[in-house]
């Protein structure tokens, strides 16, 4: 592949930074997790936003998280049509591998990507609709959850609640799958929604009983 360049300075004298320091200072503990392959306890589904810092808010460490991030943190219905389908492969291997006890959707405040299907659903943003728009076709996802925001008062508040429905389709969609029905009913898989304000630094955490994400 001729079209691969070497790192840019910048990353590199980072890279070197932290292989001298954290690396150097745990390598006993980065080579256990070598030897010993990884038993992450949850796996987390977040939007690929650089603002959304998983592993921070969590103070996860090396082999914590089993994390898949995609635009606004969907997840597709159960889809077993032979085709591509990277999210749920990343759900069946969390699941029916690795066994993870938890399973995490992380939502968040300013997401670009449910913005975008707020333009879209609401026909201010066409280029979105098109056959070739491959954010716009991930943002089908979320179409029936617009449908049950499109009538409440202001844009700021439709945006917010459209940002937790996110959250609640993925989980929704979550349950379509076989196996994760299955580790749900037998009590060895949980399901979590969460949703983070990026400017607060506040965790909301969705609550079945209320229907509502509530602060933790
Ligand atoms: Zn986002």
């Amino acid at each position: 592949m001729k079209f691969a360049k070497p790192l840019p300075s910048y990353l590199l004298q980072r890279y070197h930074g932290w292989h001298a320091t954290t690396y150097s200072e745990n390598q006993a503990w980065y080579r256990r997790l070598a030897d010993e392959g990884q038993r992450p306890r949850a796996m987390v589904i977040s939007c690929c936003d650089s603002r959304v810092h998983v592993t921070s808010i969590f103070g996860a460490d090396t082999g914590e998280f089993f994390i898949h991030r995609n635009i606004a943190n969907l997840v597709p219905p159960y889809e077993p049509d032979g085709l591509q389908h990277g999210t749920s492969a990343t759900v069946e291997y969390a699941v029916t591998a690795l066994k993870v006890a938890h399973l995490i959707v992380l939502g968040h405040s300013n997401c670009g990507g449910v913005a975008g299907c707020m333009s879209m659903c609401s026909g201010h943003a066409p280029e979105l609709d098109e056959k070739t728009s491959f954010v716009g076709r991930w943002m089908d996802i979320l179409r029936p959850g617009y449908a049950e925001i499109e009538n409440i008062q202001g844009e700021q508040e439709r945006l917010r609640a459209l940002e937790k429905k996110a959250v609640c389709v993925s989980l929704e969609n979550l349950m379509t799958f076989p196996f994760i029905e299955t580790a749900v009913k037998e009590g060895t898989l949980s399901l979590h929604g969460l949703w983070t304000d990026i400017g607060e630094g506040s965790l909301e955490c969705y609550d079945p009983a209320t229907d509502r994400f509530s602060k933790v």
